[in-house]
């Protein structure tokens, strides 16, 4: 099956949830074969394999930053990208503001949220990002930021008791720190990946980043 047929026989599975197609590691030639299938966002974890993905490819293609982000680098995708979905440090958010502003232009945005027990995963932790959440105003700090949602990723594991409550635990935050923003814009909650993302569909995902089950292993 080709990555276009594997896109739809996706989209046929999840409905109205958003499919990012992370494309991380794969060849242009591959996410073009998608972009002809009709598909329009790509998600990518590293900022220089972004950029110049996004020099190679059509420009109404919406790139998704769902990788960990250096604040220094932000400047090399401040002009274009469409969504960053690990926003995990006020630091980070400052440099977002910045470059955004530079570039004349609002910058979406996911808080990320550790919910997994590996502790090599980034993201505030629950409390970590109420307390944040309570401390600012986070839109009138950042006036070139929307705040669009949460994004998470649950721990690699089979136990799907575990994956389901980290999920539900991104959920419940989502709906405690939804109260913070205006209600039509803080709608998104990234969370599901190829392994997963039927049971994060189940509990509330609205953005599933799907990679390997669209264009193989890495
Ligand atoms: C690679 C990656 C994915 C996709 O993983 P698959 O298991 O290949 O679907 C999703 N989210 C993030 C943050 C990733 O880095």
């Amino acid at each position: 099956m080709s990555s276009a047929e594997k896109i739809q026989e996706i989209k046929n599975v999840i409905g109205s949830v958003t499919l990012v197609a992370v494309s991380k590691t794969k060849p242009i030639s591959l996410l073009q074969e998608a972009y002809d299938g009709g598909q329009r966002i790509f998600g990518e974890n590293r900022v220089q394999e972004l950029a110049d993905k996004f020099e190679a490819l059509p420009k109404d293609i919406q790139w998704h930053m769902i990788g960990h982000l250096q604040s220094n680098k932000v400047k090399y995708i401040a002009p274009f990208v469409h969504l960053i979905h690990a926003v995990d440090s006020e630091s980070l958010l400052k440099e977002i503001q910045k470059q955004a502003l530079k570039n004349n232009r609002t910058i979406d945005c996911l808080l990320q949220v550790h919910i997994a027990k590996e502790t090599n995963k980034f993201g505030f932790s629950a409390e970590e990002l109420l307390e944040f959440i309570s401390r600012k105003d986070l839109q009138n700090d950042f006036p070139n930021i929307s705040f669009k949602g949460l994004m998470g990723m649950a721990t690699f594991s089979d136990d799907q008791d575990l994956v389901r409550s980290e999920f539900r635990t991104l959920k419940s935050t989502f709906d405690t720190v939804k109260a913070h923003f205006s209600e039509d814009q803080f709608t998104e909650i990234s969370m599901g990946m190829s392994g997963d993302y039927l049971l994060a569909i189940e509990e509330g995902s609205t953005m599933v980043r799907i990679g390997s089950s669209i264009f193989g292993g890495r």
